[in-house]
């Protein structure tokens, strides 16, 4: 059961292919996993089809006012499709988008150690944001720090809880310039995700921060 979904604004954004690589990995990978956000999306993407044609019938013409009306009432029709089904259920811990990325399923990850049994494994992205997996052993923590930008974390396997919530798979956590948090694995499985940040991570302790342009985010 998923709880924590995608934002509209950054659905909107990943449907008009306006996001970084590694943003667009994180949210097709939590749409694969999540009926609600798949159906969303079909909505925006509605959207984005109407506009288009209605500027074509236009013939160059600004928008009418009643290509709005018909784009809006084109959302309030949209349902989600009794065809779409969950994804997840039939494959291995990684959804199809990701396995692309890692070439396989969990058992092709290349994952450096971290300290603590924290591990993780740098996805190949294009430079203006990264992508990477997590693994963080059960009851284990990552480090305490602030953002500069925007992270979202998406959860594959187990739990982990910060502050604020909890977060099991399939759920997506979005943490900016106004979080803070320190994620704690939920003890009895280990927990991976899949990170995917628009700026270095600004960590707390000091030799978390020397060790950051090692470790690469
Ligand atoms: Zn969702
Ligand atoms: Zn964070």
């Amino acid at each position: 059961m998923i709880t924590h979904h995608l934002s509209d604004r950054l659905l909107m954004a990943y449907s008009a292919g306006a996001l970084p690589e590694a943003f667009n990995l994180a949210i097709a990978t939590h749409v694969a996993m999540c009926d609600e956000c798949r159906a969303r999306l079909a909505s925006f993407d509605a959207v984005g089809g109407a506009v288009l044609e209605a500027a074509a019938d236009d013939a160059g013409v600004a928008m009418e006012t009643g290509a709005l009306a018909t784009a809006l009432a084109r959302i309030k029709s949209a349902r989600p499709s009794p065809r779409l089904k969950s994804v997840a259920a039939r494959e291995g811990c990684l959804p199809a988008p990701l396995r692309d990325y890692v070439g396989g399923d969990l058992a092709q990850v290349q994952w450096r150690n971290l300290g603590g049994g924290v591990r993780q494994a740098i996805l190949p992205t294009s430079q203006e944001a990264s992508a990477r997996l997590l693994y963080i052993p059960a009851g284990a923590a990552v480090p305490d720090h602030g953002h500069r930008g925007m992270e979202l974390t998406l959860v594959l396997q187990g739990a982990f809880a910060d502050e604020d919530a909890r977060f099991g798979r399939g759920d997506i956590e979005i943490a900016d310039e106004a979080t803070h948090h320190q994620p704690v694995a939920e003890a009895g499985a280990d927990c991976i995700c899949l990170a995917v940040t628009d700026a270095p991570l600004r960590f707390r302790g000091l030799l978390p921060r020397l060790a950051q342009p090692f470790f690469g985010i």
